[in-house]
């Protein structure tokens, strides 16, 4: 039911913009908010979930507030009791396994995250925004109703899910593409430039005594992009997450392996992995104690929206924000995108 004088906002999607969108508009008393997230958690590609009893990120590591807007947000409007910075720097290394120094700059930048996990961001934005939040959801369809001048929303299992004055589509562009449907033809073009790339990320949790991960570098990153292993990080580097005897290595695939293999069944998939970085370490073995994994259909954009084409769709209350309007994937540029687009659906 409308609540009379209140403009019904849906946000469909409670990764780091949408819920940033949702804070902003927290004092926004003539704007009502529901938003709808398919998973049962928060923060989207920014995901913390419990395995193996320790907190993992099997999304975005960290993230930098080198946004002055973001910095705010995190250093001032929230509660930094669980902030941690991760030490160590982000070396490189090359399709032939040699590892070099990283970029000095970068490594000079703070990388943020939580105790508890990077999601603990999404919990108290959630929690500071105060609004309806309706968890498992997956919106199927976005409809502009001409004779009502409003937005109807309709989950996957065609249930109706309300009628909106403005909805902020803030997930993947390729899922948001579906979810506009082909009367909205000018926001899916605009949507179809924000190409994404897929990628497989493994969690192996090894025995301590048996293997050392080799330096005081946080994580590696393959620079000429020839390795099979995009990202490798030693999970220890956040501070009180695993205990001594564990070392905890995450995995990112580069895209084009991630492709090919995006089919292929996970627990084969991981021994090829876990003897990648036995061999890039020059460890004996790769048995690992445990293991976790995650496949990302669209996990980083390649690509970026047209943002001027987005625009027009503005004046009948559809708005877009997220990585896909900036084509890189950072939580700080996401959080920074769903701040943007508050500040435009409040003016309007
Ligand atoms: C493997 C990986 C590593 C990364 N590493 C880093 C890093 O170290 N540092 C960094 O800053 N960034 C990193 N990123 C990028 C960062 O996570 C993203 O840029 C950021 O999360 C984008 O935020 P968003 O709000 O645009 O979208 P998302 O985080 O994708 O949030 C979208 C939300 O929409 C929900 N959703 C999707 N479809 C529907 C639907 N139909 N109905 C309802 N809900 C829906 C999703 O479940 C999700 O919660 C990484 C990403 C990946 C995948």
């Amino acid at each position: 039911m409308r609540k009379p004088g209140k403009q019904r906002l849906a946000i469909v999607g409670a990764g780091p913009a949408g819920l940033a969108a949702a804070w902003k508009l927290r004092d926004a008393d003539d704007i009502e908010i529901t938003v709808f997230e398919k998973s049962l958690g928060l923060l989207g590609r920014a995901a913390t979930r419990s395995r193996h009893g320790l907190r993992l990120d099997p999304g975005a590591n960290y993230f930098r507030t080198d946004l002055p807007e973001v910095a705010e947000l995190i250093h001032d409007q929230l509660s930094t009791n669980e902030l941690i910075q991760i030490n160590g720097d982000v070396d490189v290394f090359d399709r032939h396994g040699g590892m070099a120094a990283g970029d000095s700059t970068l490594n000079g930048e703070t990388k943020w995250t939580y105790r508890s996990g990077i999601n603990t961001l999404g919990k108290m934005l959630a929690a500071a925004a105060g609004c309806e939040i309706c968890y498992g959801v997956r919106i199927a369809q976005v409809r502009w109703q001409r004779g009502t001048a409003a937005w109807r929303l309709t989950d996957v299992f065609d249930v109706d899910r309300g009628v909106f004055d403005a909805v902020l589509l803030v997930l993947p562009a390729p899922q948001a593409i579906e979810l506009v449907g082909p009367e909205e033809a000018d926001v899916a073009e605009a949507l179809s430039q924000a190409t994404y790339q897929s990628q497989w990320s493994f969690t192996f949790g090894f025995d301590a005594g048996e293997v050392t991960w080799p330096g005081d570098f946080y994580a590696l990153v393959n620079q000429d992009r020839q390795h099979r292993i995009a990202w490798l990080s030693r999970e220890n580097a956040k501070r009180n997450r695993v205990p001594e005897h564990t070392l905890v290595v995450m995995a990112q695939m580069q895209p084009e392996w991630s492709l090919v293999n995006f089919e292929e069944p996970a627990e084969q998939l991981a021994l090829e992995v876990a003897a990648m970085i036995a061999e890039l370490f020059g460890w004996g073995a790769a048995d690992f104690r445990w293991l976790d994994v995650q496949r990302w259909r669209f996990s980083l954009p390649t690509g970026r929206a047209d943002v001027d084409m987005l625009r027009a769709a503005e004046s009948r209350g559809l708005y877009v924000a997220g990585d896909s309007v900036v084509g890189k994937g950072r939580v700080a540029y996401a959080l920074q995108t769903g701040l943007d687009v508050a500040e435009r659906i409040r003016g309007r």
